[in-house]
This record gives C-alpha cells, sequence and structure tokens, in this order.
C-alpha cells in the first residue's frame, strides 16, 4: 500500500495573500495537489469553473450535503463553500499530498474530524494593509469589502487553533517561509 499523503490546511482572512502564497508553494512543491472547492459564489473576472473552483448554484450545494459528498463545509460571507470528500480521501489513500484552501470554520471542522493534517493561518500585517490588499484586487464591491473586514477580526482571533502561523508582510520572505514549513512537514528538508 502507498504511504499516506500529507494533508495541509490553510487559512486566512480573505485579502490577506492566501491565493498568492498557495499558488507559490505549489508552483515549488510538483508532488503537492490543490483540492479544489466547490462554492456558489459567482466566478470573478479570470476565473475558470475546474481550476479555481465548481461554480454551483445553492440546490446543486445542498444536494452534495445531503449525498454526504462534502467533506467540510461552510457559509463564508453569504456565499457556501466546501471541499470534496472523494478528492481528499482518494489522494491521501494513494499517498499524494494535497492542500485545502479553506475558511476558518471548514479548518476547525477537518481538525475535529480526526483526520491527520498540518494547519496554516496567513495573517495580513494589519487590518489596515488587509483593507488596502481588499481595495488594490479590485475585484470586490465596497460593500463585500466591508463584509470581508468584519469576519477577518473573528478568524484572526481564531489562529491559535492552528499549528503555524505566517505573516504575509514581505511576500518574499512569507513565500519563503511558508516553504520551509512545506519542506519540513513533507520530509524534504
Ligand atoms: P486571498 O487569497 O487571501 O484573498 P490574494 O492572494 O488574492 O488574497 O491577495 C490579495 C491582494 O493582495 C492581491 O491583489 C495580491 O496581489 C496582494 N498581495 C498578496 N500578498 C501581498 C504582499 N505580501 N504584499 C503586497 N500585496 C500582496
Ligand atoms: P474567495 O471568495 O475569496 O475565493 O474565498 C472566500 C473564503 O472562502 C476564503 O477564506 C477561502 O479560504 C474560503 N474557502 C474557499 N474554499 C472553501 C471550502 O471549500 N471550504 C471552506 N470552508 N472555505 C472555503
Amino acid at each position: 500500500m502507498a504511504s499516506q499523503g500529507k494533508l495541509f490546511v490553510v487559512s486566512a482572512p480573505s485579502g490577506a495573500g492566501k491565493t498568492t502564497l498557495i499558488r507559490e508553494v505549489l508552483a515549488r512543491f510538483g508532488e503537492l495537489s490543490y483540492s479544489i472547492s466547490h462554492t456558489t459564489r459567482p466566478p470573478r473576472k479570470g476565473e475558470t469553473h475546474g481550476k479555481d473552483y465548481f461554480f454551483t448554484d445553492e440546490d446543486r450545494f445542498r444536494d452534495l450535503i445531503d449525498d454526504g459528498l462534502m467533506l467540510e463545509w461552510a457559509r463564508v460571507h453569504e456565499n457556501y463553500y466546501g471541499t470534496s470528500r472523494a478528492f481528499v480521501e482518494e489522494s491521501l489513500e494513494k499517498g499524494k499530498s494535497i492542500i485545502l484552501d479553506i475558511d476558518v470554520q471548514g479548518g476547525r471542522q477537518i481538525m475535529d474530524s480526526g483526520l491527520a493534517l498540518v494547519s496554516v493561518f496567513i495573517m495580513p500585517p494589519s487590518l489596515e494593509v488587509l483593507e488596502k490588499r481588499l481595495t488594490a484586487r479590485n475585484t470586490d464591491s465596497e460593500e463585500v469589502i466591508r463584509k470581508r473586514l468584519d469576519n477577518a477580526r473573528d478568524e484572526m482571533e481564531q489562529r491559535s487553533f492552528y499549528d503555524h502561523v505566517v505573516v504575509n508582510d514581505l511576500l518574499d520572505e512569507a513565500v519563503e517561509t511558508l516553504c520551509r514549513i512545506f519542506e519540513v512537514e513533507m520530509g524534504a528538508a
């Protein structure tokens, strides 16, 4: 039997730089796969179905939950997001390591599920910087940004549940810190 892959859970308030950092980690570790979540959020400019997310409607999302196909799911900023149970279980059984980019509610569900995992929380340097990044990203309305900032405070309070906390201030430094964690945890150091 192949040895089990490692499960990495990465959470952060929206805009802290999780997508940017995870992209760098995936580029560096070819053996890592990204778990593509399902969401009822509409696609942003440049996002592709089946690459960034599986975009779906609320009825279909409910069916996935009712059929037990979600390993975890949560309502985040008024949309539903969830992780495919089959993708995670099959990858780990095949010995493949995977990254889940999920919110704190989902992260805590997986921590409570008994699955072995390595968890990383990405922090912005401050709420002011977070607001600037969300505004500069230019993908969300002012109202959506306000909601994300409100949520950020609650999420940051839960960072102590995570194995590692990485502050994304200078991008290059944060990439190096994060990659070092992956290197050590995957036994490649
Ligand atoms: P998240 O996935 O956590 O919502 P993104 O990766 O989309 O966040 O980053 C939010 C915005 O901040 C993007 O425009 C990104 O280019 C920018 N960004 C990410 N990390 C940094 C950093 N260390 N310094 C400055 N800007 C950053
Ligand atoms: P965004 O809309 O900016 O892509 O993501 C918003 C939030 O939803 C982020 O915190 C992201 O990590 C989280 N998210 C994305 N996919 C999932 C998922 O499958 N489950 C959970 N619980 N959260 C997710």
